[in-house]
């Protein structure tokens, strides 16, 4: 996993957002809004400073977000995680994600995750010693192939780290899908790790969490993060839920990593999972209608469209424009036209990346006319 010089590297999502700087690019790369979360909450995260919320918030997060996470998970999914020893709050889903792994996997267990994966995943994983097995995620549905997916279980896999809607895909499983790996899981006694920080952004059906299916309560963690869900994602509040004995190996690790997560911003994220349902429903509506634009703009452009169902993120191959290589093609792309993306490949590993050599990611999370004029300056690759 390390480089030869010892060092991990740097996220591509910064690798790519620097290059739009250079090139003041627009950038589609890393999932970001362009437009600030509602200023209800950052109001409450400045009465929450002058308050004097400024010290250490409790290892385990302030009593305050954790009775609003329990109580959301309860409104939204009839789930009801005792705030006491079920919830953990985290810097960010990633700080949840490094928790989990680094608690529970080691050398000699496998962890099973799609591919593409959220890169976070591998590098993790990596440093857990852990080895990491994949089942891919085909275009142009990116639905797992069920045989496939059993076949990548084994009497080693510790973790089953499930991504719904799944980054970069897209993709929203079906209750049949999740239930199979539930299933799996169970006959394999493996921990199900589910990351659910999309859980807010789905453009069809309604998110369905992997705890609330039968078989699932007593094995799964269930993570998420206001970044998303609140257009927030510079907070960093995350958490993670889930059967008080597992939380608290999590914990451990938490305890150690960073002990505790930034206050005032708990304060503030507490009354934001407190917002009307309607708040709730108008984020996905107005995210879908943003798809739209972009999707329509890039098929225009010449690029093959796969439609996504949740997230931030529309993949798309540029082969019909004759291009080749889409993480070379990212590299020049600020400069070239100006416009930033990922390479899907980059969440691969290199059979993945074989298939996915032609693909890109691009974030639609920006104002409307932004993804008009970005779509506008990718149709001049035909030129
Ligand atoms: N998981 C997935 C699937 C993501 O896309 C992201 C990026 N938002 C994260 C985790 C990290 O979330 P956070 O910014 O809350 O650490
Ligand atoms: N989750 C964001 C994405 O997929 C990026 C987060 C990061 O920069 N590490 O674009």
């Amino acid at each position: 996993l390390l480089g030869a010089d010892g060092n991990l590297g740097i996220t591509i999502f910064e690798e790519i957002t620097a290059l739009a700087g250079t090139h003041s690019a627009i950038n589609l790369g890393q999932g970001f809004p362009d437009e600030d979360g509602p200023a209800e909450i950052r109001n409450a995260a400045r009465r929450a400073i002058l308050a004097g919320a400024n010290q250490y918030a409790p290892g385990m997060g302030l009593p305050v977000l954790r009775e609003a996470i329990a109580d959301h998970q309860e409104r939204f999914y009839g789930l009801r995680p005792d705030p006491g020893t079920e919830v953990m709050v985290t810097t960010g889903a990633t700080e949840a994600i490094a928790s989990t792994l680094l608690a529970l996997t080691g050398p000699g267990d496998e962890v099973l995750t799609f591919e593409p994966f959220y890169d976070s995943y591998g590098a993790m994983i990596g440093l857990s010693g852990a080895t990491h097995t994949t089942a891919p995620l085909l275009a142009p549905d990116f639905q797992p192939d069920m045989a496939a997916l059993e076949a990548a279980f084994t009497d080693r896999t510790r973790i089953v780290l499930v991504n719904n809607p799944h980054n970069p895909t897209g993709a929203v499983f079906p209750a049949a899908v999740l239930q199979r790996i539930v299933d799996l899981a169970v006959k394999h006694d493996a921990v199900i790790v589910t990351d659910e920080v999309y859980e807010h952004l789905t453009f069809g059906p309604r998110h369905i969490p992997v705890a609330t299916l039968p078989g699932a309560a007593d094995r799964t963690l269930t993570i998420s993060s206001a970044g998303k869900t609140f257009s927030l994602t510079g907070w960093k509040i995350g958490w993670i839920s889930g059967q008080a004995e597992l939380i608290a190996a999590v914990r451990s690790v938490k305890s150690f990593l960073t002990y505790s997560s930034g206050s005032p911003f708990q304060a503030a994220i507490a009354e934001g999972l407190r917002m009307e349902d309607s708040f709730f429903t108008d984020i996905a509506g107005t995210l879908r209608a943003k798809r739209n634009v972009l999707s329509a703009g890039l098929r225009e452009a010449g690029l093959e469209v796969f439609q996504p169902q949740g997230t931030y993120f529309v993949n798309a191959d540029v082969a019909p424009l004759g291009i080749e290589d889409a993480t070379d093609l990212a590299r020049r792309l600020p400069e070239l036209v100006g416009v930033a993306a990922i390479p899907v490949a980059m969440f691969c590993h290199p059979e993945g990346a074989e298939r996915t050599r032609t693909m890109l990611r691009f974030a639609f999370c920006k104002r409307f006319d932004v993804l008009q004029e970005a779509a506008e300056r990718i149709s001049r690759l035909n030129e």
